[in-house]
């Protein structure tokens, strides 16, 4: 049997790559939130603004779980390891918001519906954070008719990736819609009829700490997502993997590495040798306006814009040593992000 704690698009995945691949074991998914596994990317654009419904956002539909053999035990949240009687354990407990008191937080779909319901009825928001959920509830809000005031303790928006072209351009659009981005702010407003904290998460890792496996930013695996115990695995948001295109462990909290983890590990537990190797990527939506980051703009020692971002056409390269490390991109076909991944791919070698 297959135990999975965590119920979100890492545990829907696994189970995915799984079958697909032939594995037959059972499989049960313990998840405290009480709804099914969900996508989370719509839940600060598309269904915060009231053009999505929950079932729209569910990685799949209720009956599907026990069509594929899955036991999915919802509400129900794991308290020990020690718990899950199983041959095969993996933690797939992704991550927490950090909160501020008073604030609202968005991770779950619970949380969504409350903001959604609580915009119907605000005039003015308070947003704090700067990074992608910061960045998009601002957005939605505003396009709800809500007038955000959105602080911002860095210079920059998205300031870990560097990217003061991107965070320039993004700025500017917020400035067109009526938005009061403060940059390099930490006075929070008072008085605004919601307020909502996008100050970034904590992973959930309490649960191998305690049961003794070796814990960093997150619950520290190799590349096939094997903890130091054997048959004990972690996924997604709350694993520290090791990537082989850059050579060294990381942590990373988004919806194609969460996707791609529970896939590849679907696949290995089927008995197929395969491990993580990919370019990561991640995206995000503001105002209608896509940007992608591939790659690892950690360490880069350089920088290399082709367009412009305020024509929604760029490419905004970070190098190391010469190399391609990683790129934020605007309005690139496949065929141009596939040619990047091949650049980082080379790029993070030689820099590795
Ligand atoms: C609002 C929002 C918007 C986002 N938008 C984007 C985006 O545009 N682009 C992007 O790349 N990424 C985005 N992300 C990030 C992306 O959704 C996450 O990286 C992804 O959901 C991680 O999946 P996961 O399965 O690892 O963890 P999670 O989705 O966090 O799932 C973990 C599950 O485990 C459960 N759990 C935790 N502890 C226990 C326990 N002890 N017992 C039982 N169950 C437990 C939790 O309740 C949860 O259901 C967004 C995230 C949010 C919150």
């Amino acid at each position: 049997m297959i135990g999975i704690v965590g119920g979100g698009l890492a545990a829907a995945k696994l189970v995915e790559g799984y079958r697909e691949a032939g594995g037959t074991d059972e499989i049960t998914i313990w998840s405290q939130d009480p709804h099914g596994p969900y996508h989370r990317p719509p839940l600060s654009k598309r269904l915060l603004r009231g053009e999505a419904e929950p079932k729209d956002a569910l990685a799949h539909p209720p009956e599907w779980y026990a069509e594929h053999g899955v036991d999915l035990k919802l509400g129900d949240a794991v308290s020990s390891l020690d718990q899950v009687q199983a041959d095969t354990v993996v933690i797939a407990t992704g991550a927490r918001p950090r909160d501020l008191p008073g604030m609202l937080p968005l991770r779950t779909l619970d949380d969504a519906l409350e903001l959604r319901r609580r915009a119907e009825t605000a005039s003015t928001a308070v947003v704090v954070g700067g990074g992608f959920i910061g960045c998009e509830v601002t957005a939605s809000l505003t396009q709800l008719g809500v007038q955000v005031t959105q602080i911002v303790r860095e210079p920059l928006v998205f300031a870990p990736l560097q990217a003061q072209a991107l965070s320039d351009t993004l700025h500017e659009t917020y400035r067109e819609h009526g938005v009061d981005l403060r940059l390099e702010a930490s006075d929070i407003p008072t008085g605004a009829d919601l307020t909502v904290a996008g100050i970034g998460v904590q992973p959930n890792v309490e649960l191998a700490r305690e049961a003794g496996h070796e814990v960093r930013s997150g619950i520290v695996v190799n590349e096939r997502f094997e903890t130091a115990k054997p048959g004990v695995y972690a996924i997604g948001d709350v694993a520290e993997f090791f990537d082989p295109v850059f050579g060294r462990h990381r942590r990373i909290e988004h919806w194609s590495n969460a996707a791609y983890h529970g896939t590849t590990l679907g696949k290995i537990l089927a008995g197929e040798d395969t491990r993580y190797d990919i370019v990561s990527s991640f995206f995000s939506e503001e105002f209608g306006q896509s940007f992608k980051l591939f790659g690892d703009a950690l360490d880069h020692d350089d920088t290399a814009l082709e367009g412009d971002f305020r024509e929604g056409k760029a490419v905004l390269r970070f190098l190391r040593g010469g190399g391609v490390v990683c790129a934020v991109t605007m309005g690139q076909d496949e065929d141009a992000e596939n040619a990047l991944k091949d650049e980082i791919r080379a790029g993070a070698a030689a820099a590795a």
